[in-house]
């Protein structure tokens, strides 16, 4: 990826330029975190000619990709717009500023802040691959809360944007370190549905990677990817966009582990709530593929 538009104008996983597009909504919430916009209600006194009274929210595109079936955010947000709006991800400011626009999310910001519920299931998957006493490093962990194996790691080292203090044990660490290598296991776990160009941070982890580590790679697999196989449906039904920008198929996961010169391992795909609830992810560990 050389040129980087705010509108994407190739697919963000293998480059295509093939792109179907439908119209959909920016979430208000990310509009002001990020842009400043509030959406606004459209009256008579404006005395518009040619437009319709209503409210008027940020406007954006879903795009698909016709040949990985990638399902994304047309936008593409600079570095300076990722960081304001992870900037202490999920701290008080932010949880008010959501709250403004989605009532229910303080209390879902206390849910997604006390940690994710099948830790368990992540470390049964990883298990077979990793030491007893590995070393760490949790790429894109927010303060290293959900990285696995708390009780067995020799070694806890997090790499993030969002600027937060870690928790026990753990060690925030820059760009240089994270880079430098020497881990058993690396982890980007729920990341690059948020990124807007995934290349980049794939190319990026496969330098931190030796020949004998582990990478694991959790990401959604989205309802309405799942839902539709893929299919070409899935763009007009997706009407909206928040912090998950990437909506990955299964060729389009593939696709970019594959060019960034991994080799998968193991994968599954799990439901990562208590039955009935649904909510999907791919579990998928990855070491550097050879030659
Ligand atoms: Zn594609």
């Amino acid at each position: 990826m050389t040129d980087r538009p705010f509108i994407a104008e190739v697919c963000v996983c293998c480059e295509s330029p093939r792109l179907q597009r439908s119209p959909a909504v920016l979430m208000p919430f990310l509009g002001e975190r990020i842009f400043g916009w509030r959406p606004v209600r459209i009256t008579e006194d404006w005395g518009m000619r040619t437009l319709e009274t209503g409210m008027a929210y940020p406007l954006c595109n879903s795009v698909r990709c016709a040949d990985c079936a990638h399902l994304f955010l047309d936008m593409r947000f600079s570095d300076d717009q990722m960081k304001r709006l992870y900037h202490r991800y999920q701290d008080a400011d932010y949880a008010a500023l959501r709250a403004t626009y989605e009532p229910d999310y303080l209390e879902r910001n206390a849910r997604l802040t006390a940690g994710i519920t099948y830790l368990d299931q992540v470390e049964r998957f990883l298990a077979p691959f990793t030491p007893s006493q590995p070393r760490i490093l949790d790429w894109g962990g927010g303060r290293g809360r959900n990285t696995p194996f708390p009780d067995a790691r020799a070694l806890h080292h997090v790499y993030d944007i969002a600027d937060d203090d870690p928790v026990a044990g753990a060690q925030m660490v820059d760009r240089e370190t994270a880079l430098s290598g020497g881990y058993d296991l690396v982890v980007c776990s729920n990341v690059l549905e948020h990124l807007p160009y995934p290349m980049d941070t794939l190319d990026e982890i496969a330098k931190a990677v030796g020949p004998e580590t582990v990478v694991y790679f959790e990401l959604p697999y989205e309802n309405v990817q799942r839902q539709t196989g893929d299919a070409p449906e899935a763009l007009t039904l997706k009407r909206h966009w928040h912090e998950h920008i990437n909506f990955f198929s299964r060729r389009s996961v593939s696709v970019v582990l594959q060019r960034a010169g991994f080799e998968v391992i193991a994968h599954e795909l799990v439901n990562v709530l208590q039955p009935p609830a649904e909510s999907y992810n791919f579990f998928i560990a990855c070491r550097k593929a050879k030659g």
